[in-house]
């Protein structure tokens, strides 16, 4: 009959027409599975093996064996894949926007820059965040506030204190970073102007935040002699503001100090165990990288900008000024050796990047003695400046923070452009550092406890409660790599080199690095802090 046979015909059809639709073959039920994977899942826990699926930017499940089909199937061959790296501590806004692919970063693992350190972020904080939305960028991208840029803003870089309005309205600018995305507070108080803010001043802004609920995060006022006091204070800060409180890239500098890092670290654990929320990052090179001027200066003699410092430069105070400066080079940052101070870039004089304070002095046609090193010090300091790498750190206390449970790794570096200038290798070789030498070569941690310092802890710092973990429904930001090859290759003397023994990296479930290359994929996102208001 007629109808009946045209009712089966839809039947069959409306059959196969369920069936193409059916998750089968021909509709992976992944985007992607990782198979033959030694999980480090970011908390510490021993490593496990397994298999590792992701749907659209979300890890979707984690199990031993995965039999549904994926769009894509990677296979870790054996080989550690841990959550994206997070570094808390980064200056990518030097180079994000010239390359947004952050190819050093990425081929470390890294798949989240935190900017604003130091005292020093963007104001307003708003345009600076859409801006960068606005680029598609390989990495996630978060910000802190800087205490540094309010005060400038408000009463520029003058040595007094701020009035109660002035105060208020610091406030006000902080409150606004935290309503613009800001994860919290950034102190640099080694430097102008935040070397000339009273204690106090800074908890108060510090109180802002935490009620916001946000940290505090500071490049100590001194990291050298009085290295016991600024932890302290750092620890005061945190206590008196009300809030998580940390000290950035934990150092001690100048050969007079070594040693100190048993006393800080024991600062550290009392504040701890009476209930401050005190925390650490670091990392893991005996060298540091700042500006000649901050570094080799007295903060005294920056106060007022530039045309101030050329005027006391020729003034009278220049025989002051290159003593003081030549006692930092013997006792604080130089290292005590004008040729443990290297010049990392100069924009007046790109020949000099690469040359040592102490060679540089020598080509001026002076004796290298420390008196004439500090007078090539001002003297580069007059012809515009330099940013330099500084020799002044032991072995012995960077293990020995490193080894610290509250102790995170953050690189304190930035996006260069490949082969331009020399610049500090921390940029390129960081997390791969502790990872190489320091997990496998030296033995000082153990694999799980590294990614834990670059992933779950810095996650749980910043409050990034969907990154940082292999567990399912966390965001799928991965990094796979071979912990038997895994090494650091940039030098002081040939910064620019990529890190080795990467595998793959992916960003919000995309593979951004594989292959030795980075892909088309630009994945990154903004990432907002607690009090945003959107
Ligand atoms: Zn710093």
């Amino acid at each position: 009959m007629q109808s009946g046979q045209i009712t089966s015909v839809w039947v069959s059809a409306l059959v196969a027409a369920s069936l193409a639709s059916a998750p089968s073959a021909q509709t992976p039920q992944y985007d992607l599975v990782i198979r033959n994977a030694r999980i480090v899942d970011g908390t510490g826990s021993p490593w496990y093996r397994g298999e590792i699926a992701v749907r659209g930017d979300v890890i979707a499940r984690i199990a031993p064996r995965i039999g549904a089909a994926a769009t894509r199937t990677i296979d870790a061959a054996g080989h550690v894949v841990a959550p994206g790296f997070i570094d808390i501590h980064t200056h990518a806004r030097r180079g994000i926007f010239d390359v947004p692919t952050a190819d050093n970063y990425v081929r470390q693992g890294v798949t989240t820059l935190v900017e604003g350190p130091d005292g020093s972020s963007p104001l307003p904080i708003k345009p600076f965040l859409e801006r960068m939305a606005a680029t598609r960028v390989t990495p996630n991208f978060a910000t802190f506030v800087g205490q540094g840029s309010v005060r400038d803003a408000v009463i520029g870089p003058v040595n007094r204190k701020a009035t109660p309005e002035e105060i208020d309205k610091m406030r006000t600018l902080v409150r606004q970073g935290m309503l613009d995305g800001a994860f919290g507070l950034s102190s640099g108080l080694f430097y102008v102007p935040g070397t000339f803010t009273p204690t106090a001043e800074v908890v108060e802004l510090a109180k802002v935040a935490g009620a916001m609920g946000g940290i505090y995060i500071s490049h100590m006022r001194d990291e050298a002699s009085g290295v016991l006091d600024s932890v302290r204070e750092t620890i005061e800060i945190g206590e008196k503001g009300g809030l998580p409180t940390q000290v950035t890239h934990h150092k001690i500098i100048g050969k007079a100090n070594w040693g100190k890092s048993v006393d800080t670290l024991r600062l550290i654990d009392e504040a701890r165990a009476r209930g401050v929320d005190a925390t650490m990052d670091q990392y893991p090179y005996t060298a540091s990288s700042t500006s000649i001027q901050a570094a080799l200066i007295p903060a005294w003699a920056l106060e007022g900008g530039r045309q101030e410092v050329l005027k006391r430069l020729q003034s009278s105070m220049r025989s002051e000024l290159r003593k003081e400066t030549a006692r930092i080079i013997m006792e604080e940052r130089g290292g005590g050796d004008p040729n443990n101070v290297q010049l990392a870039r100069c924009d007046w004089d790109p020949s000099l990047a690469g040359k040592r304070l102490g060679d540089v002095t020598k080509g001026r046609g002076l004796e290298p003695t420390v008196e004439n090193a500090a007078e090539t010090a001002l003297w580069i300091v007059e012809k515009g400046g330099c940013s330099g790498i500084f020799h002044a750190i032991s072995e012995d206390d960077l293990q020995r923070i490193l080894r610290h449970p509250a102790t995170m790794i953050g690189s304190d570096g930035e996006i260069p452009i490949f082969g331009n200038a020399n610049p500090h290798p921390r940029s390129y070789g960081t997390f791969v550092r502790v990872l190489g030498r320091y997990v496998r070569d030296l033995r000082v941690l153990t694999l799980e406890d590294a990614v834990r310092k670059m992933s779950a802890f810095p996650a749980q710092r910043l409050g990034l409660a969907d990154r940082g973990v292999l567990r399912e429904g966390m965001k799928a930001d991965l990094a796979i790599f071979d912990p038997q090859t895994i090494r650091d290759l940039a030098t002081f003397e040939r910064p620019h080199q990529y890190a080795e023994g990467t595998d793959y990296v992916i960003v919000n479930g995309q593979v951004a690095f594989e292959g030795g290359r980075m892909t088309a994929a630009r994945p990154g996102r903004v990432l907002y802090g607690p009090s945003t208001a959107r």
